[in-house]
Formats: structure tokens, C-alpha cells, sequence
């Protein structure tokens, strides 16, 4: 640290060459001298200095008039909910080339950028106004600032959701499908919004919550799927969802929300969509038809088969197993039967009973042509390792 008179002499060299404001001044030698702020510590140089003034070389006084871009950070961010913020600012690359020179020419090594300087200012004054907390890593916030265009562009932090979902009806999908006129960019055929099935869980659930939270797009990760013609019963198949640009970051949820057939439940907010895919177990009811008659007799050859993992073969070669953890049948009629089983998640159902590279097969080993045309989900439940 230096004494304030051990600079005045470059000071009083640097200001007779290129007029600089308070700010500027106290930018270059903030580095050498103690100060609560660029200004106070530029406005004491000039004390001793004596010169008067005049517009600024490098910034062209622009420090001096950042309350226009904080009004305008205000405005922006007038209805969104947030404690944490930074910005980053675009400005004239005539403005960085002055200061690069003047930098330069006086060998000002180590001092704060006009852009730094500039992000510096700005960010006190909102945050004194504001009392909200500037934070570098991972703000709620981000405001790019144009100085240019005198235009403030606002991002805000992914909000995270988790909960589960009753589907209650058949007949619609779990998954939005993009619109095939104009394959999800919008069109007059799907009115603008990319996707034709509205009834869609995802559409529904997003919806939803984009009422809620604001925000741009909800981005969605399933633990596993099921048919448009299934039901989900029991406590409800899991859900995580990333609302992309919120606007508001809290949310109260009752426990249960019904969204026509949809039921949502146990909605929370958390701090991040697991990274990893999660294993679960599901209980699946499927009904399935026979072409012929079905032996009470091949049924019960059925139940232990599948105390064995089952095999799946894909087209491109791979095999996986998955384990049955529980299974139980119920005759119905002559052709028809319900089978329940409990398995590890992923399991591909109608192939199973038609026995299309799945081995066993419930064709095969009963011995007779099988199709499945309903599967409904009991319960999923994610394995936790505690
Ligand atoms: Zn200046
Ligand atoms: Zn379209």
C-alpha cells in the first residue's frame, strides 16, 4: 500500500494527458491506496491534482450516469423472486480500447478493467437498493446488461421439482408428441405450441406448473413409462421436472392435485434432479388374451420360470437381465388370464408376452400365442440404498 501523495505525481501526469472522472482515476489506483470506493478514492487524487474538468477519455462519464442501467435491472426483474444475483455487462469496444491504452501507455498493470469497474459499480448500487446478495457461482439471477442498446437481458436459475403422479384414465399419453406437421417448431396445424397431444401427463403436469413457477420450458424425468391405454395406480410413478427461467422459486403444493384424470402428489421442490438414472421396481397388472385354451397346469409351470431372471435380447446383440421379485396369476376365463408381477424397472411387458426375444416368454412356455392389450402400473417404487 502506498501513501495518497506517493501517486499524485503519475496522477497529475496521467490527467494532463487524458482527462479522467473520479471513478476512472480511482479505478487505476485502487490497487496502491485503501478506499471504500473508486469514486471517494478518485475524488481525493483530484484534490491535490487541480484540474478542471472535463468529460472523462475513457468512459465519456459513463460511470457517473449506471443509475439509468440499475432503474432498468429493476424493471426487469420487477416480478421475479430471487435473494441472489450477478451481472455481466456489455459495453462499447471503443470505451475497452481507450482504457486498454491509457492502461498501457502508463503501465497501470493489475488495475480493474473499465468492464470489471463498470460490473463492480453496478452491482453495489442494485444490491444496496435491493439488499439482495451478489453471488459469482450460482446466483437466481444472471442480468446481462447492453450497453449499447441500453437493453437488460434477465436469466434466471433452474427450479427443481419432485413428485408423483396417479393417472386415473386410459387413453393418454405419458409424453408430449411434437407436432408432426412441423416436428415442434410451431405451426398453425398444433396452434403454435409444437405438440398435437395436449392430454398428454407431461403436458398436463407442465402446465401446470408453469402456471405456478413462470419459466419457459418444464424438462421432465421419468422413472420409468407406461402405455397411452395404462393406468397408474397406487402411490404414483415418480417425477422430476427442471422448470427452465422462472419466474417466481416458491411454491406452496397441497398434497394432492387433481388435474382431471391426473392426480399429482407430494409435489416438493429440491435442490437438484438426480444425476444418475434411478433403479425402481414396478408391480404390473397385465391382462393378457390367448389363442387357445390355457392349462391351469402351464400357469403354474409359469409362476416358476419366472423365479428366473428373465433375458432380453435387442437387435443390436445386447442382452440384460431383469429379476421378477414376485409374480401371481388369476384365470379369468378359458383364454384369459391376469398376471401381476413385481420387476426390476425398464421391463419391456408386451414383448414379454408375446415372447419376442424374451426368454422365457409367456407364449412359449405356456405353449400357446399370448398378446397383452392392457398393462397397468400398481406402484413404482424407487430402491433407495439406505
Ligand atoms: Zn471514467
Ligand atoms: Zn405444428
Amino acid at each position: 500500500m502506498s501513501k495518497l501523495n506517493e501517486v499524485i505525481p503519475k496522477a497529475n501526469h496521467i490527467l494532463k494527458k487524458f482527462y479522467l472522472c473520479d471513478y476512472c482515476l480511482g479505478r487505476f489506483f485502487s490497487k496502491n491506496i485503501k478506499s471504500s470506493s473508486y469514486r471517494i478514492l478518485g475524488k481525493k487524487i483530484k484534490q491535490e491534482v487541480k484540474l478542471p474538468a472535463q468529460k472523462c477519455y475513457i468512459c465519456k462519464n459513463l460511470f457517473e450516469n449506471l443509475s439509468q442501467y440499475v432503474d432498468l435491472m429493476l424493471e426487469s426483474s420487477y416480478h421475479h423472486d430471487f435473494s441472489t444475483f450477478v451481472v455481466g455487462v456489455k459495453i462499447k469496444p471503443s470505451l475497452i480500447d481507450c482504457d486498454d491504452f491509457v492502461r498501457s501507455k502508463f503501465k497501470l498493470q493489475g488495475v480493474d478493467s473499465i468492464k470489471t469497474g463498470i460490473t463492480r459499480e453496478i452491482s453495489k448500487s442494485f444490491a444496496k437498493k435491493t439488499k439482495k446478495e451478489i453471488d459469482f457461482l450460482n446466483p437466481d439471477i444472471t442480468f446481462t446488461l447492453n450497453f449499447k442498446e441500453k437493453f437488460c437481458q434477465i436469466r434466471s436459475k433452474q427450479v427443481s421439482i419432485q413428485g408423483r403422479y396417479n393417472k386415473l384414465k386410459r387413453g393418454f399419453s405419458q409424453k408430449k408428441k411434437s407436432c408432426e406437421n412441423c416436428l415442434g417448431k410451431g405451426c398453425r396445424k398444433c396452434n403454435f405450441h409444437g405438440f398435437y397431444e395436449h392430454e398428454s401427463v407431461e403436458a398436463k403436469i407442465s402446465n401446470f406448473l408453469l402456471s405456478r413457477f413462470g419459466g419457459t420450458v418444464a424438462k421432465f424425468t421419468w422413472i420409468g413409462g407406461e402405455d397411452k391405454s395404462s393406468l397408474v395406480l397406487g402411490l404414483g410413478r415418480p417425477f422430476f421436472v427442471r422448470i427452465q427461467n422462472p419466474i417466481k422459486r416458491k411454491s406452496k403444493f397441497s398434497k394432492n392435485i387433481k388435474l382431471d384424470s391426473l392426480k399429482i402428489k407430494n409435489c416438493k421442490i429440491i435442490n437438484e434432479v438426480p444425476k444418475k438414472p434411478l433403479p425402481f421396481i414396478s408391480t404390473i397388472k397385465m391382462n393378457i388374451n390367448s389363442e387357445n385354451k390355457v392349462e391351469s397346469e402351464s400357469l403354474k409351470q409359469l409362476k416358476i420360470l419366472l423365479k428366473k431372471p428373465v433375458v432380453i435380447y435387442e437387435n443390436n446383440g445386447k442382452r440384460s437381465e431383469k429379476k421378477i421379485l414376485n409374480s401371481h396369476f388369476k384365470k379369468n376365463s378359458k383364454k384369459r388370464f391376469t398376471l401381476v408381477i413385481d420387476v426390476e424397472g425398464g421391463f419391456p411387458i408386451k414383448r414379454f408376452v408375446k415372447g419376442d426375444n424374451v426368454v422365457p416368454g409367456i407364449s412359449q412356455t405356456i405353449g400357446t400365442k399370448c398378446t397383452c392389450d392392457e398393462f397397468d402400473f400398481l406402484e413404482v417404487k424407487i430402491i433407495t440404498n439406505n
